[in-house]
């Protein structure tokens, strides 16, 4: 009965714990400006489908894709388990559905066979990460911390496939000498590790049980908790992030109506406003993370740090300071930054800081081509890009530092009507020799 009442215990504060922190994530996202992706529902759902539950854009790399497969179908489909598991240490019971006799065998020897995938998986990250130093994983941004992060999610999934093994391994020992009639001989993994616990006394026996038992639950149960604070978040939200993934043609840039127009006015003036000009936003461009949209704050909390932007980005291929992958951390670090400063003020108070600037710098910014590669290689369909057009876009209208050579273009097109530094009237020149009565034309 204490047993029952500990585990109810700890498994009600992990809920409450985990709730509390989805909520503090979600109540950061809400930070952002308001977007509407509600449209063409039918598409987001495939989307969904083929991209999020489909893994269709990790398997591109075909080696790091089809591991990374075992390991998020593994890891869900094991944890069906874990309703046994519940089930058991609220009741006191011990294998509740075991009396599905050879079905419960057969889902048993199933989910053996996909931890093993999973251990294998992750072993092979890991040595990928660590040994094999692939460069992606070790970049200026993937600093102690990042990498620590990623290690910790790969060893502690390890160690809880292992204590699922384990934990059959006894059981299964224990049935055959102390409870004949109990647990099945027919988990075929689990079964291989049974000679390890050969001559082991009955008391010694029951505490590997159980202590594996513990140890698979409250590990669980742990790792909900450090989600939340880790990258490893992406298990929870790539799913509705690809659903609202952008479905404008690739690429397209969001034009402010209230300067489209005056464009518009400036290169054709005659075309007289047919109605008033919308009004222009507060603020153009995005200094900080409130001037972003929620779509693109949930991009950072659904950022997998995989690199694969990074790794195709032709800035970063040549040098440049500017990746992809270091725009999405920074949001997501100052967003958690200006979070922490509303969980204590009660709202956000001025704290003399801004993503532009204390985290990106302009040298990033103009170092992109905006060729888009970085969006169409993330497997969870996040857009760096958006940021950092929106970022350019306050440098420019807002503080008029934009590159030299931009800035003599974008006075040019003021001026003239174009991107050169001739007035419209001398636009003909050139053809001027061509129509002169000598040329014959
Ligand atoms: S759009 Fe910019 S950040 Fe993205 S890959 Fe191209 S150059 Fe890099
Ligand atoms: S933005 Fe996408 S591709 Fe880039 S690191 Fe994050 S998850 Fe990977």
């Amino acid at each position: 009965m204490l047993s029952q009442i500990i585990f109810t215990v700890i498994l009600i504060s992990a809920i409450a714990l985990f709730t509390y922190n989805v909520r503090k994530i979600s109540r950061n996202i809400k930070l952002g400006r308001p977007l509407d992706r509600t449209d063409h529902k039918g598409m987001r759902w495939k989307n969904m489908l083929l991209v999020a539950i489909g893994q269709s854009k990790m398997v591109r790399r075909p080696l790091a894709g089809i591991l990374h497969v075992f390991v998020y179908a593994g890891f869900i489909i094991i944890n069906i388990e874990v309703i046994e598991i519940l089930i058991d240490g609220i009741t006191g019971k011990d294998r509740v559905f075991s009396f599905l006799g050879v079905y419960y065998t057969m889902l048993i020897s199933a989910f053996e066979f996909l931890a093993v995938a999973v251990m294998l998986g992750c072993a092979t990250f890991l040595v990928r990460r660590n040994i094999g130093r692939l460069k992606r994983f070790w970049s200026k941004e993937m600093t102690a911390w990042p990498r620590t992060d990623a290690n910790i999610i790969l060893i502690t999934e390890i160690l809880l496939m292992s204590a699922f093994l384990i934990l059959d391994a006894s059981g299964t020992v224990y049935s055959r000498h102390f409870a004949p009639g109990g647990l099945s001989d027919g988990f075929p993994v689990s079964n291989l590790l049974t000679p390890m616990l050969k001559g082991i006394s009955l008391p010694g026996l029951l505490l590997i049980n159980r202590f594996c038992w513990w140890f698979h639950i409250i590990g669980i149960l742990a790792f909900l908790n450090y989600v939340p604070y880790s990258k490893h978040f992406h298990i929870v939200l790539s799913f509705p992030n690809v659903y609202y993934s952008n479905l404008q043609p690739k690429g397209g840039f969001t034009n402010l109506p209230s300067v489209t127009k005056e464009i518009k006015m400036m290169l054709n003036p005659d075309a007289a406003p047919s109605e008033a000009a919308p009004p222009a936003p507060e603020r153009f461009g995005a200094k900080d993370v409130f001037d972003l949209s929620w779509k693109q704050l949930m991009d950072a909390y659904s950022c997998t740090e995989c690199g694969r932007c990074t790794s195709s980005c032709p800035a970063n291929l040549t040098g440049k300071l500017l990746s992809p992958r270091k725009i999405m951390m920074d949001t997501r670090d100052r967003l958690e930054e200006a979070g922490a400063n509303i969980s204590k003020n009660g709202k956000f108070v001025d704290d003399g800081k801004a993503l532009l600037g204390d985290y990106i710098k302009p040298e990033e910014l103009w170092a992109c081509t905006s060729c888009n590669a970085c969006t169409e290689e993330c497997p969870v369909n996040i857009d760096p890009l958006s940021i950092i057009v929106e970022m350019r876009r306050y440098l420019m209208m807002e503080q008029s530092a934009a590159p030299p050579a931009l800035a003599q273009m974008c006075s040019n097109i003021e001026n003239n009507g174009a991107p050169w530094q001739f007035p419209a009237s001398d636009r003909l020149n050139w053809a001027a020799p061509l129509l002169s009565p000598k040329a014959g034309i």
